[in-house]
């Protein structure tokens, strides 16, 4: 069996996280979407909600799970079994950042994979904190949001 996580904060998942998740649907039995979690961390929307989210978004699709965890992402994988992690690169900064874990978790993870996904064009400038500071200052951030995760905002 053939598992993959995509690990993040998904503070909230946006339409460029779910693109990700959709491209690799195909090459995986498995894919759990993991929500890590820092209990010093401050988040915009709770645990609940990002989860509710996140399940809402992918309810047709009976491969993608979700889940949350807080120790190393390598020792979840191993936990889970998943010899994949999967990451989304949308420019050179995400590139820098995810060229250094990668190799972390792959020396961690004794093989683990990273699988990356180019952003497509079109959601390159999308983030979560860009849909945060949207909301915060009263704006509409529908635009960058999966519509089931508008209604549920
Ligand atoms: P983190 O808190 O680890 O940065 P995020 O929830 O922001 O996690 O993102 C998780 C993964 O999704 C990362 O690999 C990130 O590069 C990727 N990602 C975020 N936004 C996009 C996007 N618009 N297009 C493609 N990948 C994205």
């Amino acid at each position: 069996m053939k598992i993959a996580v995509f690990p993040g904060s998904f503070d909230p998942i946006t339409k460029g996280h779910v693109d990700i998740v959709k491209r690799a649907i195909p090459l995986f039995d498995k894919i759990i979407v993991a929500i890590g979690f820092n209990s010093e961390k401050k988040y915009f929307f709770d645990l609940d909600k990002r989860i509710q989210f996140i399940e809402s978004v992918f309810a047709q699709d009976p491969s993608v799970v979700v889940d949350t965890y807080n120790k190393l992402t390598a020792f979840y994988c191993q936990e889970k079994g998943a010899k994949f992690l999967l990451r989304g690169l949308r420019n050179s900064t995400d590139f820098n950042y995810e060229n250094t874990i990668a190799h972390l978790n792959a020396t961690i993870g004794e093989g683990l994979e990273t699988v990356f996904f180019m952003a497509k064009a079109k959601y390159s400038c999308y983030s979560s904190t860009v849909v945060r500071e949207i909301i915060r200052g009263g704006g509409d951030a529908s635009l960058f949001l999966p519509d089931v995760v508008v209604k549920l905002i």
